[in-house]
């Protein structure tokens, strides 16, 4: 099946089921990426921040681009000006980085929390304790640049359907936990961005809100780097 197919059949099945679908396009070339553009695809999701700027530059500006990757402080500046969402926040700090570029920028720039629920010690992300302490924290409630959508998760890398529907499971009950308690009133924490290739069937019953999709898109990935391509 070639790209443009694949986007056409996912985007069929995620509508159906009312998810949003991200297309991971990491390593991928301009030209992949063109042809689930052309298919209708808008939403692309990169993890290194050098790569996803290089092609912000060189693709349409109607795309919507999400950083999927771990976002170094120091990183922030060069994505601020134009990304739509950064979906792996996973310390304060980092949250008060994006919100002073944010302001440099005059946006408000829209985030998840990445929630560690992976039985795997490479992941990363915020533990559910972390997540609510930061929430409640006087530093947070002062960040006027950023916008909470919701929360991001990876589930453990294996085989065994059982404990992935489990951690997407706990993920949407803390989800719908934090929705209750931080965000009762505001209708755009909306956002439960879970499911992979390999699992976002699990995910999506589980409650997935989008699903972040490479490799059933685009064809598995080469180790090597995009531009040596
Ligand atoms: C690479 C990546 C994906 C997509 O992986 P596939 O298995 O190719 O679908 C999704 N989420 C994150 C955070 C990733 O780094």
């Amino acid at each position: 099946m070639s790209i443009a197919g694949n986007i056409t059949n996912l985007k069929n099945e995620t509508d159906r089921e009312g998810v949003i679908l991200l297309a991971v396009s990491k390593t991928k070339p301009i030209e992949d990426i063109l042809e689930a553009y052309t298919a209708g695809q808008r939403i692309f999701g990169e993890n290194q921040v050098q790569e996803l700027v290089d092609k912000y530059e060189k693709l349409p500006k109607d795309i919507e681009w999400h950083l999927i990757g771990h976002l170094q402080s120091n990183k922030v500046k060069y994505i601020a000006p134009f990304i739509s969402m950064i979906q792996s926040v996973d310390s304060l700090k980092l949250l008060q980085e994006i919100n002073k570029q944010a302001l440099k920028n005059d946006r408000v720039i829209d985030c998840l929390l990445q929630i560690y629920i992976a039985d795997e010690e490479t992941k990363f992300g915020l533990g559910f304790d972390e997540a609510i302490e930061l929430l409640r924290s006087d530093e947070f409630a002062q960040l006027k640049n950023i916008r909470i959508r919701g929360l991001m998760g990876i589930a453990t890398n294996t085989d065994n359907e059982k404990q992935i529907g489990e951690e997407y499971y706990e993920l949407d009950t803390f989800f719908k936990g934090i929705k209750l308690s931080f965000y009762r009133k505001d209708k755009a924490f909306d956002t439960l961005s879970m499911g992979m290739s390999s699992d976002y069937k699990i995910a999506i019953e589980k409650g997935s809100t989008m699903v972040r999709l490479g490799s059933t898109i685009f064809g598995s990935r080469v180790v090597k780097h995009w531009k040596l391509n």
